[in-house]
């Protein structure tokens, strides 16, 4: 699409998209309880004339164009977090506990915005869009995975590739960054129980002591990462909580402990979940102590398409304003977005939200995380600019 009119039209567009921005930053919803933000998106698109479908009771899926040609498919996630938001703004969260601390209200406006663009324009795409307004992002098993199980992808035509985004609040507005390949880890919970047998703690020979045993099991676990995984795959360990006793002389019962797995690999994630399970039996049972680890499966790494990421990078190219394209250094964090990446060519692209005059700005997840609105103009340009550098594509590969 030619960049000045779709500048304009973004432009046109926006004052209307900012204040549907700060309705959902002001009623913001935990996962899978986005019942008004689904309402909202659902009047959104009803007022445009594009139908639509609910999967997973909040998720909201639509499709367009024509038939006979190739399908893209853009996702936005719509859920908030368990956050008290400390930012003294006019449309801050009205759900007391609750706040949009990880961009997703903007997530959802800029593809509200883009579906408004690209849905005046479906005489003159060459195939079908799919948006995707996808619940359930921050929690397990995470919406993206309840969708394609609800049969997101069966439901009209099957996507030739997807393309989604998230604000990067280390990156100032206008800068986009892409990652080829492996881009976010794998994230799978780790809930250990340990029973032993307790005692007065001046008689530790009459008992079992689960913390104990627990020390040997941590030194044990950071050598499943350290030695026993190959030092070119990534992968951390992180035992983060543990809870054990009640006072100075009492040798508890039971002590529990929670952490996180995370790696870009696959075959050695369910290795290693089978290493931790296996010690944490073997190395209890020295100490006499009954050990079980209970991992819930989370999320897998999300690994970007080689040519997917080129056709976001041209459609980075040919957006206007965008002054930054940049290489996105892979981080340990997951993101549910790749459990489409393991069925479609996936490009997920991170957008700077950062204010130009700042040197930092608070990190996603923290209350007083506040991205510049004016970034979503640059969000909206990727999603229609990626829609039709594809469709030209397609039509050069015919
Ligand atoms: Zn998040
Ligand atoms: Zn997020």
């Amino acid at each position: 699409m030619n960049s000045d009119l779709l500048d304009a039209t973004i432009n046109s567009l926006f004052p209307q998209l900012v204040e549907i921005r700060r309705t959902i930053h002001q009623n913001p919803e935990l996962s899978f309880q986005e019942y008004n933000t689904s309402q909202l998106i659902q009047k959104e698109l009803k007022s445009i004339g594009l139908d639509f479908t609910i999967l997973a009771n909040t998720g909201v899926v639509a499709e367009f164009g024509s038939d006979g040609g190739e399908c893209v498919a853009l996702r936005a996630d719509i859920d908030a977090l368990p956050i008290i938001e400390e930012n003294e703004i006019p449309f801050k969260s009205k759900n007391d506990g609750v706040m949009h601390a990880c961009g997703h209200d903007m997530h959802t406006t800029m593809l509200l915005g883009a579906t408004k663009i690209l849905f005046a324009n479906k005489e003159v795409l060459p195939g079908k869009v799919k948006v995707i307004f996808q619940p359930g992002e921050e929690k397990t098993p995470g919406g993206a995975s309840i969708l394609l199980k609800e049969g997101l992808l069966e439901l009209g035509q099957k996507p030739d590739i997807i393309f989604g985004q998230h604000v990067d609040p280390d990156a100032t507005v206008g800068t986009v960054s892409f990652a080829e390949g492996p881009m976010l880890a794998s994230a799978d919970e780790l809930y250990w129980t340990l029973r032993g047998h307790g005692v007065h703690a001046a008689q530790p020979h009459k008992g079992n002591d689960v913390i104990v045993a627990a020390s040997a099991l941590i030194q044990h676990l950071q050598t499943i990462v350290s030695r026993m995984r190959n030092p070119l795959y990534p992968g951390v360990l992180s035992v983060a909580s543990i809870h054990a006793g009640s006072a100075t002389n009492i040798l508890p019962e039971e002590l529990t402990m929670m952490g996180t797995l995370r790696s870009f690999n696959n075959e050695w994630r369910f290795e290693a979940l089978e290493k931790i399970k296996k010690a944490t039996i073997e190395i209890c049972e020295l100490y006499g102590v009954e050990g079980v680890c209970n991992p819930s499966i989370g999320y897998p790494p999300l690994v970007t398409d080689t040519f997917a990421t080129s056709i976001a990078r041209t459609a980075a190219r040919n957006a206007k304003g965008i002054q930054n394209i940049e290489v996105f250094e892979p981080k340990m964090w997951a993101e549910d977005f790749a459990f489409y990446a393991e069925k479609i060519p996936a490009c997920f692209w991170m957008l700077g939200v950062k204010p130009n005059d700042v040197v930092s700005m608070p990190g996603l997840h923290n209350p007083r995380f506040l991205p510049q609105e004016d970034a979503m103009k640059f969000g909206i340009s990727m999603l229609v600019q990626s829609t039709f550098e594809f469709f030209s594509s397609s039509l050069n590969r015919a």
